[in-house]
């Protein structure tokens, strides 16, 4: 019966049936071909991924991590220097600073769960020798790229965006991973342009970071047999390229457009005095990848609540990264302060199903969950 069916906070399966024709041909077309590694399918994705994002230039890498590790190794990170970051995101956010040589500094996010860029504007101006930001686009709202520009003119930062969440979101008009020099996205499954596997990409309108992304992506090669720097293999193979340049990058405008009608309904009709939701940023064309809410009381009750109702519901993220065992014995890196707006998100932060495959039925047994809950 639908009505005891789990409302999934991710669909593979109907996904894959609206795909399974497009994807299997394309998997046939790379066997055929006898090519599998950095071939004509992998260029002509990074061909179509930058148009459809509206950057001119865009290097397959193998997940999003390496991508950001490979944005700020391009741009010449050098060990040990500061990088201002986001607390609330993915971990791999900060492992990339890290593998990539550079010390996070933590910066308190805005209303939004965004890192706030007043006081990262704040953070350089104080200490001048802080040359790179990694702002995170988190939950597919778009941070406020006018600002971001701003703050890049005034303090000649270099910005790599964090676009893993946020494909297809745009700010005052601006597609999000156009205002850094170089920006970094995910294709992994859950991501709004994910594809059947790990992948993810760097993108950038200089051509010349693009290039030297090209050579770190593989191996540090310029040229056959000729290794200028020292690189990592992190190459978007020629299957998954084929597939989400055929099967899956042809939906992304209808699935993105899907995403959004959703918001808007959960948006005018969850109507619960203690689920909030954030605001969403100023200016922001957001593609939602989450519907994040705020329970402050009795998050666990809630959680309870939706799964007794057979709704998935997430949460994004319950720690806080700076907190993670893993970072105690990171030399040199700080927070600004106590984080904390970032912690009220860590403790009360609810993601509801949003995914393109949800039926009507589905969103509206979300909306009747959250409306009847009593704390
Ligand atoms: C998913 C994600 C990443 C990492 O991408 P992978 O492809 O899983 O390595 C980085 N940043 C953010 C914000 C993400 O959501």
């Amino acid at each position: 019966m639908e009505k005891f069916s789990k409302v999934r906070a991710n669909d593979f399966q109907t996904q894959w049936a609206h795909i399974r024709e497009t994807a299997l041909s394309a998997m046939d077309r790379v066997g055929k071909s006898g090519w599998l590694i950095l071939g004509n399918e992998v260029e002509s994705f990074e061909k179509d991924l930058a148009d459809t994002v509206g950057i001119s230039n865009a290097v397959g890498c193998a997940n999003g991590l390496d991508a950001i590790e490979i944005a700020l190794r391009a741009l010449g990170i050098q060990p040990g220097e500061k990088v201002i970051t986001t607390p609330l995101s993915a971990f791999a956010t900060t492992l990339a600073i890290l593998r990539a040589g550079g010390v996070p500094i933590f910066v308190d996010v805005d209303d939004s769960g965004l890192v706030d860029l007043s006081q990262v504007s704040s953070v350089l101006e104080a200490d001048r020798t802080i040359r790179f930001f990694v702002p995170v686009h988190l939950y597919g709202h778009a941070l406020d790229l006018e600002s971001l520009a701003a703050l890049k003119k005034k303090f000649g930062t270099f910005v790599v965006e964090d676009c893993a969440q946020a494909l297809g979101a745009k700010s005052a008009g601006a597609p999000v991973g156009t205002v850094a020099e170089l920006a970094a996205t995910s294709f992994y499954p859950t991501k709004n342009l994910g594809c059947l596997g790990d992948g993810g990409a760097v993108l950038s309108s200089s051509k010349e970071f693009a290039e030297v992304a090209r050579t770190l992506r593989n191996y540090g090669q310029s040229q056959k047999y000729v290794h200028s720097i020292l690189g990592l293999n992190s190459r978007l193979d020629e299957m998954q390229a084929a597939v989400l340049r055929t099967a899956i990058l042809p939906k992304f405008s209808e699935w993105t457009l899907k995403r959004k009608q959703i918001a808007e309904v959960y948006l005018g009709a969850i109507r619960n005095p203690s689920i909030i939701i954030p605001a969403t940023p100023k200016k922001s064309d957001s593609c939602w990848h989450l519907f994040p809410v705020l329970v402050e009381k009795k998050r666990a009750s809630f959680l309870d609540h939706m799964a007794s109702k057979g709704v998935e519901a997430g949460i994004h993220y319950p720690s806080l990264i700076p907190d993670q065992e893993c970072m105690r014995n990171i030399s040199n890196s700080r927070c600004l302060g106590s984080l904390a707006r970032a912690r009220v998100f860590a403790n009360s932060e609810v993601s509801l199903p949003i995914h393109p495959f949800l039926s009507q039925d589905e969103v509206e047994r979300v909306i009747a969950a959250c409306n009847e809950w009593i704390p």
